[in-house]
């Protein structure tokens, strides 16, 4: 597990880095590790390398490697789609659930947590690429959205959450990251209740450190700690 050590130590550079162009440092950015489809010891070294927190994808996995004591330590976040039938296996469990897109899905969320007499933190999930293969907010219905969620006493949003479009034009990424650095000031100007706007979420392996020069705090990264994933 040398290799993800060794990756961790070169993100965290990178992040220190990309971090100060912006007058902050990379102890202010909350480094998640992508974790899909990487086992419980690769999971554990990652943690032992020191990530923040480790995120996944897919519940049916998390709960298999919850269960083995994959991620002990460090706070677990649910960064994939999510299913309001799945809802019930991750609230009380995770920490933090990024991928909330829909007041349909909050509500179902809010049930469960009442049910269990807890607050459950949560990130709004935004599609600010309005890509039809996406599946957060769009950007036109945040705000109508927040509005529905600050009713939810049982949630607590923390911030927003985006995985843009895929491009290899800078100036296209920045202008998707710079919205969201907008509408995360903007979202959290409104004084919504249960709603602040403590984490802007995004940026992965090929672009976090333009998404830290854009504002992110919170970046998601997977290959570039563990490599390529191999697909079944
Ligand atoms: C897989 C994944 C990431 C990390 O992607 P990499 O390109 O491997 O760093 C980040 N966010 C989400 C939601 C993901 O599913």
């Amino acid at each position: 597990m040398q290799g993800i050590a060794e990756n961790i130590a070169a993100i965290r550079k990178e992040i220190d880095e990309a971090a100060s162009l912006t007058g902050r440092s990379g102890s202010d950015i909350v480094l998640v590790a992508a974790t899909k489809m990487n086992d419980t010891e690769r999971v554990k070294s990652a943690i032992a390398a020191g990530v923040d927190a480790c995120g996944e994808n897919r519940v049916q996995e998390l709960l298999g490697k919850y269960e083995e004591g994959a991620y002990e330590g460090r706070p677990l976040h649910f960064i994939g789609t999510l299913q309001t039938n799945k809802v019930k296996y991750l609230v009380g469990k995770v920490d933090l659930i990024q991928s909330v897109n829909s007041l349909k899905l909050a509500t179902e969320i809010s049930k469960c947590a009442v049910k269990q007499g807890i607050v459950q933190d949560i990130l709004i999930e935004i599609n600010i690429g309005a890509e039809k293969s996406k599946s957060g907010a769009s950007e036109a219905s945040v705000f109508e959205l927040c509005e529905g969620i600050s009713k939810l006493s049982a949630l607590r949003v923390r911030g927003i959450m985006t995985i843009p479009p895929i491009s290899h034009d800078e100036a296209t990424q920045k202008s998707f990251f710079l919205k969201m650095k907008q509408l995360f000031v903007d979202i959290e100007t409104k004084k919504y209740d249960n709603i602040s706007m403590e984490f802007l979420s995004m940026g992965m392996s090929g672009d976090y450190r333009l998404a830290i020069e854009c504002g992110a705090n919170m970046v998601r990264i997977g290959t570039g700690i563990f490599g390529a994933r191999h697909y079944a």
